[in-house]
């Protein structure tokens, strides 16, 4: 079990009390696939209550709220480009000062001609899902033969065109084992930015066996080796990843020998893998720039307009329909709580609570309680 180094782990400068700067807004249901592990469980067609095209428009006016900067916007999904207003929302979030993110779903929707008047408004970032390193994996996890090949595709001609691109993985049993080779593909791709989630057990995710809580810690160790190779990883629903790059980064400084801790035999084979494929690592790791966690810098507005702290914590906080976001952000109890790193059980005894704070959606699909400890992490102080 890896052990705290003396007390240099960083508190998270900002709690975001005041502001997000991520809002995920999933815009719809709709989605022309079925993967294993959506957390949205995404249907063919839009489900009834989801946000009409005035009451997007309200809740955009809604952000400017928060002051400036306006958070970032993601318009994820489901599919956000099955929503036909598209436009006329990211047209009015450009008109209010709104920076927005794309996350659409690889279809035959997704084309250079449908992403050009985005790029025409300012629309720079796009994020695209990749579940495995080869066809079997990825087009078993999406449900669709010829996916991957088609989101590889996409993620050529999106780099092309100018985007900044980020990489999607959710990580799982079946494409645990994968991870080196998916970071050679966006190395190779020339994608920057790489965000990995750890599965959580809501959706059609409850289909699916995420790797236990070693194999995580084996994970993120493995992650840190990968951002040495000018890859930008962030994770999602594993704010431990943080602790242990604040843990690689203590040890680092302390000796400059090759680190000696062993993580596991998964991230032993992880690392070898990597370093057959692209050589010795050419640089420094990137640490996450910013301490966010469920409810805390980031916030989840669904299809219907209900909020919560995360896609992945079913927990409803109030509704965009009829009480302003930045009303149920700043004064929600449970988020106070949690930016207040108010935890139990592991997680509120860890010295690395305010750095990290564990997953709060995995607490909740664990126990039922959003403040508990995260048991998808290794660590323990006891
Ligand atoms: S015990 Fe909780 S707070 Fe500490 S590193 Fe693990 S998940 Fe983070």
């Amino acid at each position: 079990m890896p052990t705290a180094i003396g007390n240099q782990h960083p508190r998270s400068p900002v709690r975001f009390d005041d502001r997000p700067i991520l809002v995920f807004w999933e815009t719809t249901k709709a989605c022309s696939l079925s993967c294993r592990h959506c957390r949205a469980t995404a249907v063919s067609a839009a489900l009834p209550g989801e946000l009409t095209t005035d009451q997007g428009l309200r809740f955009l006016d809604q952000l400017t709220a928060f002051g400036r900067p306006a958070p970032i916007l993601v318009m994820t999904g489901g599919d956000c480009l099955a929503r036909p207003d598209l436009l006329q929302l990211t047209t009015r979030a450009r008109d209010l000062g709104i920076v927005v993110a794309l996350s659409p779903s690889v279809t035959p929707h997704l084309t250079p001609e449908s992403l050009a008047p985005f790029a025409d408004q300012g629309v720079r970032s796009v994020s695209i899902s990749l579940d495995g390193a080869c066809s079997s994996t990825h087009d078993r996890v999406r449900g669709v033969r010829g996916h991957f090949e088609a989101t590889v595709r996409a993620l050529e001609w999106l780099t092309e065109s100018g985007f900044k691109v980020q990489v999607n993985t959710t990580v799982m049993r079946a494409n645990v084992g994968e991870l080196a080779d998916i970071a050679a593909i966006l190395r190779r791709l020339a994608v920057p930015i790489w965000e990995v989630f750890f599965l959580v057990n809501v959706g059609r995710g409850t289909l699916l066996l995420a790797p236990d809580a070693e194999e995580n810690e084996g994970v993120c160790q493995f992650l840190y080796e990968a951002s040495r190779y000018s890859l930008l990883v962030r994770t999602v629903e594993a704010p431990f990843f943080r602790r242990v790059v604040a843990q690689r980064n203590a040890r680092a400084t302390a000796d400059s020998s090759p680190d000696s801790v062993t993580h596991g035999p998964l991230y032993a084979s992880l690392v070898q893998r990597l370093s057959e494929l692209l050589g010795p690592p050419p640089h420094r790791a990137l640490s996450p720039s910013v301490s966010t966690r469920d409810g805390m810098g980031v916030v989840f507005v669904g299809h219907d307009g209900s909020v919560r702290p995360s896609g992945f914590l079913p927990q409803t906080l109030g509704n965009v329909k009829q009480r302003d976001l930045a009303d149920i952000y700043r004064n929600d109890r449970l988020l106070l709580k949690i930016r207040a790193a108010e935890f139990g059980g592991r997680c509120g005894r860890c010295s690395y609570r305010d750095l990290c704070g564990g997953s709060r959606s995995r607490a909740f699909a664990a126990s039922g309680d959003p403040l508990g400890e995260d048991p998808g992490c290794a660590y323990s102080e006891d």
